[in-house]
């Protein structure tokens, strides 16, 4: 043990500096009690103490700081959605990522290197113009690009020419990247607890007391506490919280897996997705390949990962690289996901008057963080819903208003 690491070990005067205070006793009242201290909730908490001046906020947190969804996703960030409400507010994500480091004073290992998706059929090439055509029109940077230029892009790809999977093109989105995801949600817990927002972890949400259309205090763990506003970002819980608040979310539970390999020499320079074979890689800062998919193809509550899934993951990397075939594994995984039928997240008003929803995140919410808190905050402070908010309501499945996104999201998040 090195003789430095030993001394402080044993110093009874050394006080660690710590980023994030020590969970303190409930206050009576919060301005704002935020329900998920996740990377949505977090920011959301910067977002009001740094640019509207309420810090009277406690992040409510049921586990420990960030230890939902936000610590399990792979870590894509991009703006090559479909519909013009999507691809808007994602490119606005992306944008808040590329000046996230200076925003929260923490390098949050931001890496814009681009994302590559595979077609391996006329059809997908066919919908893949449509996507660079919307996301050209909104400024993004996204174009189609031949096999010939997808072998530029990723040299290592295997073409499969004239096999099964054959590779006849790709989606070429140069916005996309990755950030680091622990990092993201301390730089936010930081900044707000720096503050003066109160982050309390081990403190479950259990029930609420409604006045009237409004919530008028939330029923805790460690005791009961009366709100101004409350803002419900609870991951895969999302569905269970809105339920105890006497909402019905049209949500439901999947598993989504993902799992990496032995650190390799860096030779995956860019993100690769196949909705062909349900597969996505990235090589990840410590050189170790990180592999994903889609969901689980049934409902569940549970963070277990299962041979299937791992075998169905295997399958696509090692046709997309064969020589990762004797690669070991290192880890796999799994978060529970809150999915919406169209594949679009639910912000924004509730049938409660000062309840706030920030669900339906699934497997694509790790990229919305920044945008996400950004106007859930102006939302909160202006009691207004924020106009870029406004087609993400619950109200969209009455008036069957849908923004489906399925065809850009089922196994790229
Ligand atoms: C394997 C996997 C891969 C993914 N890959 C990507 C990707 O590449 N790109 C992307 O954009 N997204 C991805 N996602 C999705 C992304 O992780 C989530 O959408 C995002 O992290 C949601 O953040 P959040 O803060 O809303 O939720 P979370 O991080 O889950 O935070 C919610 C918090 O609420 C807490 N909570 C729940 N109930 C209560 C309660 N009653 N009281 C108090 N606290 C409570 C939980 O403990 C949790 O910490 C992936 C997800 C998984 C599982």
């Amino acid at each position: 043990m090195p003789l430095t690491l030993l001394k402080y070990g044993l110093k009874r005067d050394y006080v660690p500096h710590r980023e994030i205070p020590a969970t303190p006793d409930l206050r009576r009242r919060y301005d704002v009690v935020i329900i998920g201290g996740g990377g949505h909730g977090l920011a959301a908490a910067h977002y009001l103490s740094k640019y509207h001046g309420i810090r009277n906020v406690a992040v409510l947190e049921k586990g420990y700081l960030a230890g939902g969804n936000t610590a399990r996703n792979t870590t894509t960030i991009r703006s090559n959605y479909i519909t013009n409400q999507s691809i808007r507010f994602y490119k606005e994500a992306v944008s808040l990522y590329e000046d996230m480091s200076h925003e929260l004073n923490f390098n949050v290992m931001f890496s814009q290197r681009g994302q590559l998706t595979l077609a391996h059929s006329e059809a997908t090439l066919r919908s893949f113009h449509l996507r660079a055509e919307m996301g050209k029109h909104h400024g993004t940077r996204i174009s189609v690009v031949d096999p010939r230029q997808v072998k530029e892009i990723c040299p290592h790809l295997n073409m499969d020419e004239g096999g099964q999977h054959e590779i006849l093109g790709g989606l070429w989105h140069e916005d996309g990247g990755t950030a680091r995801h622990d990092a993201v949600a301390w730089g936010y817990a930081a900044q707000a607890a720096r503050r003066g927002v109160e982050i309390h972890q081990r403190t479950e949400v259990l029930g609420f007391d409604i006045s009237g259309d409004k919530v008028s205090a939330i029923r805790t763990s460690r005791g009961t506490v009366s709100v101004g506003h409350v803002i419900q970002a609870a991951g895969g819980a999302n569905q269970h919280v809105a339920k105890l608040a006497g909402i019905d979310m049209p949500i439901r539970c999947f598993p989504l897996q993902a799992m990496v390999t032995q650190p390799l020499k860096p030779f995956l320079h860019t993100l690769v997705s196949s909705a062909n074979l349900h597969t996505y890689l990235m090589q990840s800062s410590r050189g170790e390949i990180v592999i994903g998919g889609g969901s689980d193809p049934y409902q569940l509550i549970s963070t277990r990962s299962t041979l299937d899934i791992k075998e169905q993951l295997a399958h696509g990397a090692v046709q997309l690289f064969p020589f990762l075939h004797n690669v070991k594994l290192l880890r796999q995984w799994a978060g529970i996901t809150d999915m919406t039928p169209d594949y679009t997240p639910i912000m924004g008003a509730s049938p409660l008057r000062n309840y706030w929803l920030d669900c339906g995140w699934g497997t694509w919410g790790f990229k919305a963080t920044p945008v996400a808190g950004k106007y859930l905050a102006d939302t909160v402070a202006n009691e207004r819903v924020a106009d870029i908010l406004l087609p993400f309501s619950l109200g969209r499945f009455e008036t069957m208003a849908l923004i489906n996104e399925m065809g850009a999201t089922a196994a790229s998040h």
